[in-house]
């Protein structure tokens, strides 16, 4: 079974910080900042593509919780958060989480723009249209 199905019923430790009906949040074994946490939905899906629309709110009002919980845990409210969604973008556990990373003054990361330099040779106008047409 999946490795995150496995935490959010139990049969793998975690560190849990919050839990309810749909959504479970814990940290991350590997934490890149202080109080860096996943929230995951307890139904299994790969990434938000898969996961049913009544479940979107539950997951977002949770990582919402979770970040006022960190603002009184471990004294910030900067954060980064983000889904790694897809291989190519770096997901390694195909169960969709959202990480919510505490960022700190001099923690010496950078913003989510700064994951990729890629910038198209096409005009974002082109871009534009062929994604509407793409879109009928
Ligand atoms: P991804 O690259 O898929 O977005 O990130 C997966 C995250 O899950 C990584 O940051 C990794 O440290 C974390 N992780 C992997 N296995 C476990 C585990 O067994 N327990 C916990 N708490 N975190 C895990
Ligand atoms: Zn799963």
């Amino acid at each position: 079974m999946c490795l995150f199905c496995n935490i959010t019923k139990g049969e793998i430790p975690a560190q849990i910080i919050y839990e309810d009906k749909n959504v479970l949040a814990f940290l991350d074994v590997n934490p890149i900042a202080p109080g860096h946490t996943l929230v995951v939905p307890k139904k299994h899906s790969v990434t938000l593509t898969d996961l049913p629309d009544n479940l979107l709110e539950p997951l977002f009002s949770s990582v919402k919780r979770v970040m006022g919980m960190l603002e009184r845990g471990v004294g910030t409210n900067h954060f980064t958060i983000g889904i790694n969604s897809g291989r190519l973008s770096g997901q390694e556990v195909d169960h969709l989480h959202v990480h919510i990373i505490p960022r700190f003054e001099g923690d010496g990361g950078g913003s989510l723009q700064t994951v990729v330099q890629n910038s198209p040779d096409k005009d974002i106008s082109d871009i534009k249209e062929r994604i509407l047409k793409a879109n009928g």
